[in-house]
Order: C-alpha cells, then sequence, then structure tokens
C-alpha cells in the first residue's frame, strides 16, 4: 500500500502504517485527553489522585488503542495462516486497520470463522481491560484506573461495530459466507455488498448529520469496498471457467540464460515485449522484464547476462485457470508468465490476454442469459 512505513514483521506479516494514522493520533491523544479531564470533574476527584497530564494519559490510550486494532488484525491473520491461507501484510490506517489476504483458506466455514476472529478478540480484549478496571478499584491514580475503563469500552465497541452484517466489514463477511451455501459466491456476494452498501449509506447519512467526520470517512470505505469486492468475485467466477490455453500466446519467443541484457534490450523493441521467457538448456528458468533491464545502466548492458537478473516464475501449465494465472502475475508483479507443458515452453499469457478474454467471456455469456451469464441454471457451486 502506497504511503506506509514498516514497523515490525509478525511471523513473517510486514506490519505497516499509513501516514494518514499518524495525521489522526494527535487528534486521538486530544480527543482522549479530554475525555479524562471531564471524567474526572465529574467524579469530583481531588487533584492529588490525577497523575501526570491528562493530554500524556490521551497519547498513551490513542497508543494503545492502535495496539489493539493490531491485535485484532492480528487474529484474522494468523487463523487465515493457520488454515492455509496467504497474508501479503497488514496496515493500520486512520479509520483502523487492514489485512491483505491474498489467499483465503479454503470453504465458508474457515472464511466465517477467519471473519469473526478480530471481532471476538476485540471482545475478549475488552473484558480484559475493564476487569482490570475492576481489580482496581482501590487505586491511588484516578488515570490509570479511568484508562482501563475508557480502552475497555472502546475495545468492545470495535467489537460490535465490526460485527454489523455490512460487508466488507467483518460482519459483513460472516453473511457472505452464511450465504454461499445457498446462493454460491457470486450472488452471495452481490447480496451481501447491496447490504454493505445499505449501511454505508446509513453511515454517510448518520456521520453528515451527526458531524462525525470518521464515520462518514468508514461509509465511504464500506461501499467502495463493497463496489470492489463484487466486481472481483464476479471477475474470479468468469476467470475460473477459462484456462490458460484459450488465451495464450502459443510458440512465443524466447531468449537464453547466457544472452546478454543488450541483447534481450534489441529483441524487447524489435518484438514489442515488455518480458521475455528465459530458457536454460531448452527449460524455462525465469522471466526478464523491461523494467529488469532499464534498471541496468546502458553502458553495463553487454556485460550483464540475462541469468542475473531473471526472475523465478512458478510453473503455468495449459490447464492452469486464468483466474490463478492472474492471481500469480499480481502476486508477483510480472507483466507476464511463460507457459509449460512437459518441461518445454508452450506459449506465453499477459494480463492483457487475460482482460481480453474476460470481455470476450462476457460478451459470449450475454449473448446466452443476458447481463451476467448467472440464469438460474448456473450457479457457481460452493467453494
Ligand atoms: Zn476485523
Amino acid at each position: 500500500m502506497r504511503g506506509a512505513f514498516k514497523i515490525a514483521t509478525l511471523r513473517g506479516i510486514p506490519i505497516r502504517v499509513h501516514y494518514s494514522f499518524l495525521l489522526v493520533l494527535p487528534f486521538l491523544a486530544f480527543l482522549f485527553g479530554q475525555a479524562f479531564r471531564s471524567a474526572a470533574l465529574a467524579a469530583d476527584i481531588p487533584p492529588e489522585r490525577l497523575i501526570g497530564h491528562p493530554m500524556l494519559w490521551g497519547l498513551g490510550l490513542a497508543v494503545a488503542l492502535f495496539l489493539s486494532v493490531l491485535i485484532h488484525e492480528l487474529a484474522h491473520s494468523f487463523y487465515a495462516l493457520r488454515k492455509g491461507g496467504e497474508v501479503s501484510d497488514i496496515t493500520l490506517l486512520m479509520i483502523g486497520g487492514v489485512s491483505r489476504i491474498t489467499r483465503m483458506p479454503d470453504g465458508p466455514r474457515h472464511e466465517a470463522l477467519m471473519a469473526l476472529a478480530g471481532p471476538v478478540t476485540s471482545l475478549l480484549l475488552g473484558g480484559l481491560f475493564l476487569g482490570i478496571y475492576v481489580l482496581l478499584e482501590g487505586a491511588r491514580s484516578f488515570n490509570l484506573r479511568f484508562a482501563f475503563f475508557y480502552l475497555g469500552s472502546l475495545n468492545i465497541f470495535l467489537g460490535l461495530f465490526n460485527l454489523l452484517p455490512a460487508f466488507p466489514m467483518d460482519g459483513g463477511r460472516v453473511l457472505r459466507a452464511l450465504l454461499t451455501g445457498k446462493l454460491g459466491r457470486v450472488r452471495a456476494t452481490q447480496t451481501a455488498g447491496a447490504i454493505g452498501k445499505g449501511f454505508a449509506l446509513l453511515f454517510g447519512l448518520l456521520g453528515l448529520f451527526g458531524g462525525n467526520f470518521i464515520l462518514l470517512i468508514i461509509a465511504f470505505f464500506v461501499f467502495m469496498g463493497a463496489e470492489a469486492e463484487s466486481r472481483e468475485v464476479l471477475m474470479q467466477s468468469l476467470l475460473n471457467r477459462v484456462l490458460v490455453r484459450e488465451l495464450m500466446v502459443p510458440r512465443t519467443s524466447s531468449v537464453s540464460a547466457e544472452d546478454s541484457l543488450e541483447e534481450v534490450a534489441t529483441r524487447m523493441q524489435s518484438e514489442r515485449r515488455r518480458a521475455l521467457p528465459v530458457l536454460d538448456g531448452g527449460r524455462v528458468v525465469g522471466v526478464v522484464t523491461l523494467a529488469a533491464v532499464r534498471q541496468m545502466p546502458a553502458p553495463r548492458r553487454g556485460q550483464v547476462r540475462v541469468r542475473e537478473v531473471a526472475l523465478p516464475v512458478s510453473e503455468l501449465t495449459p490447464r492452469t485457470t486464468a483466474w490463478e494465472a492472474l492471481r500469480q502475475m499480481g502476486q508477483r508483479r510480472l507483466p507476464q508468465l511463460p507457459v509449460v507443458e512437459d518441461g518445454l515452453l508452450v506459449g506465453t499469457v499477459t494480463q492483457e490476454d487475460i482482460m481480453r478474454g474476460l470481455e470476450l467471456r462476457e460478451l459470449e455469456d450475454s449473448q446466452r442469459h443476458g447481463p451476467w451469464g448467472l440464469g438460474p441454471g448456473q450457479r457457481e457451486s460452493p467453494t
């Protein structure tokens, strides 16, 4: 994600903080500081029990809330990892955290449990902090006790708010998983997405008339998220029905691992290619990209061999689905992948090839069944 910097890595998951979070931190510190002040006033606390400046307590509370959100996200991510999913990173934003799950655990049951793991963790954390608040009954510092009360309440709120069935929020994901058995994944996502958009409009109105800026931003993210995921799932269902064989460019050219980058540059120019498969002894060993050639200063390109800059690729066969091919290109940030059969290069496939295939498949489906080709007989089987 752009505009974010890494603060740590946990179990191989990079934890990033977005700059927007740094913008909201002083604002939260101020808001929480005010809460400490007014709580002390309301409870008529004598000054000797107020240790430390309220703003410092506010800042401490804001950081503790940030850690609570991180624990919520880690709960999602660790569950995904344990059930065979893949997580590319966790980013903390102004409005909360986002775990980027690049591969979901299989099946709606695991998806529902993965979504539930976050809010349940927040509710448990909330319970823990409220428990500490009760135990601190006789404490001399009013602020310390109030901090646990406030942090506990915030976590309970966080847990409950995320359970609202506003897709793509956690509760909405649980709803989608529950609907998947009956409707199939595409219809379930579209239904959950429509409900999510309804919630987004409601949040937007509440935010507008209540003057709650954060709620307005959440409304925006929920709306856009519902739209984007509905489209993605639709695309996934279409691309899962298309094989690489139908989209690839057969009998493609390639370069040898021993060629120089200068030769590659000439080939790319004459053949108008942004990437070329690399062969070593007849076998595909990787891909060389335009970006890799450009990174090398022009005077050095004559001495550098392709094998030194080739990027390793995973096996794509003619029977791989177009969705899997697109996923691997996205994950490896490659514009093109070689297609291999029995150890031999049989073609290449690019993102453009796949998008063109998608558009043609949509056209074909619309000729047969109307807009999206999802007539009653064409339900997706739950995955
Ligand atoms: Zn969550």
